[in-house]
């Protein structure tokens, strides 16, 4: 296998678990120089400072990746590559199909410096179903009527379902209608942290006042992480005031809705509340197969229609993992010239699956259930019929079956006890409820979102 091909669905697979501005910085410039006999691979960064934080950051994800698709890789180690190593020279080798798939699924790697938005993200990519048609609308909404519509416009939704794509389409639309006329600045929440706790440290809060109330368009992504910082949000309040009055859109996403970010400031509370407030919710079954054509199509390619059947129904919860299957199968398909089966599809999507559930147990799923109604974990596996407690109880017997995988047995075993047949009731109440209750939907969402930040 060509060690080019192999470091270029790596990074294809890297760049959906890190954020963009840290895959750009650090692995942009990299090349997998060379796999020794024993098994150990040589990866060679752009400079120094990469080497260091690949080695301490990523390399637990990048040794993963790299033997998820060779086995034999026993070891991963990084050097600092040579001026002349980074112009590859054995390119020509890669065979023309691959190169050009791959190029077309890592884009011109190129952030807008000005704006911070990545040109990747556009609203023709977006594929709207009924679990994001609201927030494809308000988002389309303020394009026409940027600053006067829906201010702010506040979208939330659990991750990988398409948050950040939407509301960095909606900036290069924006940019894209208007040119220079307008001025827009994307930041993530975690970003505008770090230049608020800079600039103190620094004395230089002029140049982040400059900086973030000197725009037309301000979109800030991931906002719950600035709950609880003091500073940031004092900062993010005023800056928040001086846009608003002056008719400035104000464009804001978070992982659940104002009021469930514990930490926030009342009054920043109260100011997100003022504006349109919009959820993305899972996708249905029609809409994950939209999105895995539509991937195909960017990349220039095809897979057959029971394989996309499998992967939308197995598949249902994130679409940034619907994209890492689809890309380990197109790595099968085009790299290894295997036709991909549907054992080796089962495997793949299972593997991703328990990749994203590894390390979690029962009493954490428990124990977020519980956190999340804010009831005693007693409760759960008492013998209590309260309304209050049944369906938190489903709920939890839904997760861990949904989570982990767990024996109906094991589960009633687990809440008190209890018959399998309740639990596979429960279950499919659960299941089919959830594609019909958004509210319910929504609150899986966050339970998940809890156990899996943990
Ligand atoms: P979030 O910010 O909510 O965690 P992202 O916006 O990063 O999620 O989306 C994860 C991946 O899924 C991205 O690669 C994105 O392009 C893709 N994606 C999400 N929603 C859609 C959609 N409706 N249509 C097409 N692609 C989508
Ligand atoms: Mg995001």
């Amino acid at each position: 296998m060509d060690l080019n091909q192999l470091w270029q669905s790596t990074l294809a697979e890297l760049e959906l678990q890190i954020s963009r501005p840290n895959f750009l910085t650090w692995l942009k410039n990299s090349r997998l120089i060379k796999k020794e006999d024993d098994g150990k691979i040589l990866i060679g960064l752009g400079n120094n400072f990469a080497k260091e934080w690949v080695e301490n950051k990523y390399h637990k994800m990048v040794f993963e990746v790299l033997r998820s698709f060779d086995e034999t890789i026993k070891k991963v180690e990084y050097t600092v590559l040579m001026e002349e190593n980074k112009t590859p020279k054995d390119k020509e080798n890669v065979s023309a199909k691959i190169s050009s798939n791959r190029q077309s699924s890592l884009p011109e790697l190129k952030i807008d410096p000005e704006t911070n938005l990545h040109p990747r993200y556009n609203l023709n990519s977006f594929v709207v179903g009924s679990s994001n048609e609201l927030a494809y609308a308000a988002t389309m909404a303020i394009t026409k009527d940027v600053g006067k519509k829906y201010n702010p416009l506040f979208i939330y939704g659990g991750t990988g379902l398409g948050k950040t794509h939407l509301i960095q389409a909606a900036g290069n639309e924006i940019k894209n209608l208007y040119k220079n006329k307008v001025k827009v600045k994307y930041v993530s929440s975690e970003k505008f942290v770090n230049d608020v706790v800079w600039a103190i440290r620094n004395k230089r809060m002029d140049d982040v006042k400059t900086r973030y109330r000197n725009v037309d368009v301000l979109i800030i992504d991931d906002i719950q992480f600035i709950g609880g910082k003091e500073r940031s949000e004092e900062e993010f309040f005023h800056t928040f005031n001086v846009l608003y009055e002056n008719n400035k859109q104000i464009i804001i996403s978070s992982d659940r809705p104002p009021a469930a970010i514990p930490t926030l400031e009342e009054r920043l509370r109260s100011r997100f509340e003022g504006g349109m407030i919009a959820d993305i919710t899972y996708p249905d079954y029609e809409m994950r197969m939209a999105i895995i054509k539509t991937k195909l199509q960017e990349k220039n390619t095809d897979l057959p229609n029971e394989i996309c059947d499998l992967i939308a129904n197995k598949v249902q919860r994130n679409i940034r993992e619907i994209e890492g299957i689809l890309n380990k199968i197109l790595f099968y398909k085009e790299v290894k010239n295997i036709e991909p089966t549907s054992k080796i599809i089962e495997d793949v999507i299972n593997n991703a699956i328990q990749q994203s559930s590894k390390n979690i147990t029962g009493n954490q799923v428990v124990k977020a259930v519980a956190d999340f109604y804010e009831i005693p974990q007693s409760d759960l596996i008492s013998r209590s019929r309260k309304k209050k407690i049944v369906e938190p109880r489903q709920v939890t017997a839904f997760l861990l079956r949904d989570i982990l995988d767990m024996s109906y047995p094991d589960i009633g075993d687990k809440l008190g006890k209890r018959d399998h047949t309740t639990i596979i009731y429960s279950y499919e109440k659960i299941s089919q409820e959830i594609n019909k209750n958004q509210k319910l939907n929504h609150k899986i969402t966050l339970i998940k979102e809890n156990i899996y930040k943990n």
